[in-house]
């Protein structure tokens, strides 16, 4: 097979009743004239954003890769490290996969890719929270020198809205390396739609703002591909992680153990000793159990079945079910899911029920964390100037992604749980 190069841009939160809107748009109507469209893409559980990116890109579940949540398990710990490292990965990445063929890789903003061994990284500070040293932090965290060398032409993106701001890193990033490498694998992940849908609602005006937006960036990266001669000969993808669901209320599962005796606090409301911790996936929860004392676990299954209606759970599972049925795994001992209109906080302080609030993403406006199948699912869609037929899929998963774009690029990837979309690749 030859070598193809490839754009893979990840617009968070994209989902299919989006494409009404971008056909709208000058870049992306030009783009999806010549597309091939994956309308509604199952996703993984939870369905949350470092844990599906990293399922996009290796076309596994998390099961098979391992990054269960967006953070670490922490029981006790209310705000718990991300994944992020490449390490926490443990099958091998479309970016890797072609780096080991031969491509330049570049990796911008791209989750679960820092400290990865490619010819261009740029890694953010922060996803949701920024630190007040974020330019420090990106050059600590991106290939030495990298930051140093784009920094000129990036500067102006960080006076920039929170919304935009790490957009607009990442388009100029792209148009930088597009002009002065021309990589043959490029990864961006974009943030600003799923911002919007948190602190807006999955549907409002301020969308189409946002989309407008990206609609520029788009066209500064076809530009960039223009003024180098590779329009024709490379392939731009287009994928999503989730939808999001509108919230009503948030309820904390944490007080309600703290509640129960499960949780303990000194008077100042710090925690002392936990039996039980739910950590939020924002409409689902891991429920860890101290040392999975089976007693214990009996007890809060019990309460969690009496209390499921008032706690707005429509459904338990036990770690086999859950594995079973999404190939999820992890230390928990259960996994709460939500009815779909109430998010769960892990804040064992706060009332039982609480209103949302855009302070935290899991209490946001909108949220998201729910089954795969819940709502809106994640849109897919490629331009691929190689490609002999245009086809429409109306479903696809995420899993099967990885090993699509493989073979576009002209390499196969044999670790996935997936399997190739036959029908693109005509
Ligand atoms: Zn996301």
């Amino acid at each position: 097979m030859s070598k193809r190069k490839m754009i893979l841009i990840s617009i968070d939160s994209f989902v299919g009743s989006d494409l009404d809107i971008l056909r709208k748009l000058p870049n992306f109507s030009t783009l999806l004239d010549k597309a091939s469209v994956v309308y509604s893409n199952q996703t993984t559980y939870p369905s949350y954003t470092h844990s599906i990116h990293t399922s996009i890109s290796t076309g596994c579940y998390p099961a098979t890769h391992g990054v269960n949540s967006n953070e670490h398990p922490e029981p006790g710990n209310l705000e718990p490290v991300w994944f992020e490292s490449c390490k926490d990965v443990k099958v091998p990445t479309l970016a890797q996969e072609a780096r080991r063929h031969g491509y330049t890789v570049a990796e911008v903003y791209w989750p679960l890719t820092l400290g990865d061994d490619v010819e261009w990284n740029i890694h953010r500070a922060g996803i949701h929270v920024i630190p007040e040293n974020e330019q420090e932090v990106i050059r600590r965290r991106s290939t030495p020198g990298f930051f140093d060398e784009v920094y000129p032409y990036i500067k102006d993106a960080f006076a920039m809205s929170r919304d935009y701001a790490s957009d607009e890193v990442c388009f100029r990033t792209a148009e930088y390396l597009i002009d002065r490498y021309q990589p043959d694998f490029m990864e961006i992940h974009l943030v600003a739609i799923d911002h919007i849908r948190h602190h807006y609602g999955v549907y409002s005006r301020e969308l189409h703002d946002a989309y407008r937006y990206l609609d520029g960036g788009f066209g500064r990266i076809l530009e960039a591909l223009r003024r180098q001669g590779l329009e024709d000969e490379t392939i731009v993808a287009v994928t999503s992680d989730h939808g999001h669901l509108d919230i009503r209320q948030v309820v904390s599962i944490n007080r309600f153990f703290r509640d129960h005796g499960l949780i303990e606090t000194d008077g100042e409301g710090k925690l002392v000793s936990w039996k039980a911790w739910m950590q939020s996936c924002s409409l689902s929860g891991h429920v860890y159990i101290k040392d999975q004392d089976p007693a214990i676990a009996s007890e809060v299954l019990k309460l969690l079945t009496e209390h499921s209606r008032e706690l707005e759970i429509e459904r338990i599972f036990t770690r086999e079910e859950v594995e079973r049925e999404w190939h999820l795994t992890g230390d928990f001992t259960y996994v709460i899911e939500s009815f779909g209109n109430s998010s769960f906080s892990s804040n064992y302080n706060w009332e039982l029920y609480t209103s949302t609030s855009n302070s935290s993403y899991r209490t946001s406006k909108a949220t998201h964390g729910h089954l795969p199948g819940k709502g809106v699912q994640p849109c897919f869609f490629v331009c691929n100037p190689f490609a002999a037929e245009q086809v429409y899929l109306p479903e696809g998963r995420i899993i099967d992604q990885a090993p699509t774009l493989a073979r576009m690029m002209g390499f196969e990837m044999t670790t996935c749980d997936g399997r190739a979309m036959e029908a693109l690749l005509k």
